[in-house]
């Protein structure tokens, strides 16, 4: 099969002379680290595949690396949004040598509603993504309603230091709010980890590559309950749930006992299960 546009794409400039030609000196408060090396953006496109047949949602493009490999993968479509105008005119160049394959979206992304552009196509999420905004754009995708979600995977980047977050077990340090939403809603797993040293300009840290799997049929419990569950219960993770789930203005005696947790476990103790089991007996507290 040959894509539409894909000997274009061969043809554009390499990375740096579009940003040296367009001026795009990175901006820290738009979390601007940017990828140049294509084999390193095709190697992140491949993890998300098989692309063909899917339109790509990636939140913040810069100047289009990732972008450059998504359509080079073989995306349907690839929907960019990107809050800095300054790299519109080169996410332009790549959109006319990707034959109407790449939709420019100038927003920021955790205002647009992504799936507007979609009109009920398959999607995947793919993003290097800003480390800013990365943890609330995170929460709103896992939050998203009804589930199934509208994607059928997400390839993001992170901080390696979120990615651990996300994946954490129960009894570890790392274990807290962004483990419980993303374990009971998907299957993340940390796919591979990028050196600081690949982006311009280097970051301080590492960065991880987390794949996330939707759960067809995660444990039944109300996502805004189980959120604020699981925020009384991290809110003191030393405390003793006894005393943290207080903070949910009830008495948190019987809701422990109704679940068969002991009152004296901390946050960390509990498994994603027992935290949606929570959230089903307090709704049926309220009901
Ligand atoms: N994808 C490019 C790459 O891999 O080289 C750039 C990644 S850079 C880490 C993050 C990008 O997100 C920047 O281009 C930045 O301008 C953009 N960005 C920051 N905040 C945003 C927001 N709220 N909505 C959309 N894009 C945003």
């Amino acid at each position: 099969m040959t894509l539409a546009g894909a000997t274009s794409l061969d043809r554009l400039p390499p990375l740096r002379e579009v940003i040296a030609r367009y001026g795009l000196a990175a901006r820290k408060s738009l979390g601007q680290n940017f990828l140049l090396d294509l084999n390193l953006t095709r190697r992140i496109a491949r993890a998300a595949g098989p692309l063909p047949g899917h339109v790509i949602i990636e939140v913040g493009p810069g100047p289009g690396g990732l972008t450059r490999a998504l359509l080079l993968e073989g995306a349907d479509e690839v929907i960019a949004i990107e809050r800095d105008e300054r790299c519109l005119p080169a996410l332009e160049e790549i959109a006319s040598a990707a034959g109407g394959r790449l939709v420019i979206v100038h927003g920021d992304a955790l205002a647009v509603d992504l799936t507007a552009y979609l009109a009920g196509r398959p999607a995947k999420i793919v993003a290097n993504l800003p480390y800013n905004v990365a943890t609330p754009l995170l929460v709103g995708w896992l939050q998203a309603d009804p589930w199934p979600p509208w994607y059928s995977s997400m390839t993001l980047m992170f901080q390696r230091e979120v990615a651990e977050r996300i994946v954490a077990r129960p009894a570890t340090k790392a274990y807290g709010r962004l483990a419980v939403l993303a374990q009971w809603r998907t299957e993340p797993r940390i796919l591979f980890d990028i050196s600081p040293r690949a982006f311009t300009p280097p970051p301080k840290v590492t960065s991880s590559v987390v794949q996330f799997t939707p759960r067809a049929r995660p444990d039944p419990c109300d996502v805004h309950l189980l959120e604020q569950v699981v925020a009384a219960a991290f809110g003191q993770r030393r405390k003793m749930l006894r005393s943290s789930l207080q903070a949910l203005s009830l008495d948190p005696l019987p809701l422990l006992a109704a679940v068969g947790i002991e009152p004296t476990r901390r946050a960390e103790q509990l498994s994603v299960a027992q935290f949606c089991a929570l959230a089903r007996t307090l709704t049926d507290d309220r009901a």
